[in-house]
């Protein structure tokens, strides 16, 4: 199902079941520009199939908020003009060059050089993945880059972040939105999950500064200005509160006797994350 969020941005919403990002589509008075391919062809055409329902500019670009398989899986299926950034693009051509059957994606796992949890989202969205190839980029820019889709304009900059350091965000000033992809989401690929203050804090400054009043991340339902920086704002509380700290047990604790209460389960899973953030900086 697609929805119509602003008089020219709408969006498929993600679905948990197959880890399926959050889609944007963007129209101008001229062409539209699609955010994100999807985790799969199906994916990719399904959202296509709901488009096709539209009275809009036919679709002219693709672009990749990172390079994680849930986000570029559709490309060839997307088969638009895909815009990515040159560190996108690299991942692209590494990727284009594996095999996602299982005893590779298996392989992988055991190297290290895959994560569990995308693997076994990949099977269960894609079971058969004979032959299936990753698509590639058409337009690479370094650092930002502006698209005018007539009347709507599409800033795109590479924001960086712990997630990925290809994490690109894509603003639409006229309608006051950002698309944010992933990247305000922890690292997830390189062992237990981590926030990083030291990429973090810069990025959410940043993240702060487009003049915005609707945000949509990928896997989350869109949130407006207040219940976005409330999220940003916590989470920077977190981070100061945690510090250089190594021991879960002594932040616990130390966060129960300072506000009275122990942490909820949202914070907790902050609070390790900043952890083992330091812990890795520390390694
Ligand atoms: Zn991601």
């Amino acid at each position: 199902m697609i929805t119509k969020f602003t008089d020219r941005i709408y969006y498929m919403p993600n679905d948990d079941k197959t880890d399926r990002p959050l889609l944007g589509l963007i129209c101008g008075d001229k062409d539209s520009l699609v955010v994100d391919a999807g985790n799969s062809p199906a994916h990719a055409n399904e959202f296509l199939m709901e488009v096709s329902k539209l009275d809009i500019p036919p679709l002219k670009y693709l672009v990749l908020t990172h390079w994680h398989w849930d986000h570029v899986f559709g490309i060839e299926t997307m088969n638009l003009i895909t815009v990515c950034n040159n560190k996108t693009k690299e991942k692209l051509d590494i990727m284009q060059k594996l095999s996602w059957d299982d005893l590779m994606l298996d392989e992988r796992v055991g190297k290290g050089e895959e994560i569990e949890f995308c693997s076994k989202m990949i099977k269960l969205e894609m079971p058969d993945r004979d032959g299936f190839k990753t698509g590639n980029a058409d337009i690479i820019f370094k650092e930002n880059l502006e698209i005018d889709l007539g009347a709507i304009h599409c800033t795109i900059d590479n924001i960086g972040g712990c997630h990925s350091e290809d994490s690109t965000v894509i603003f639409i000033p006229e309608e006051k939105t950002l698309f944010l992809g992933d990247c305000i989401c922890e690292d997830i690929y390189s062992g237990e999950w981590s926030y990083s203050r030291d990429k973090l804090l810069p990025m959410i400054n940043k993240i702060k500064k487009y003049d915005a009043s609707y945000y949509l991340t990928s896997h989350h339902h869109p949130e407006s200005k207040e219940e976005f920086f409330d999220y940003l704002n916590d989470l920077i509380r977190i981070g100061n509160f945690v510090g250089n700290e190594c021991s879960k047990n002594e932040v616990i604790e130390r966060y129960t006797q300072f506000y009275g209460k122990a942490p909820n389960e949202d914070e907790i899973c902050n609070i390790y994350s900043f952890i083992h953030g330091n812990l890795k900086d520390r390694a």
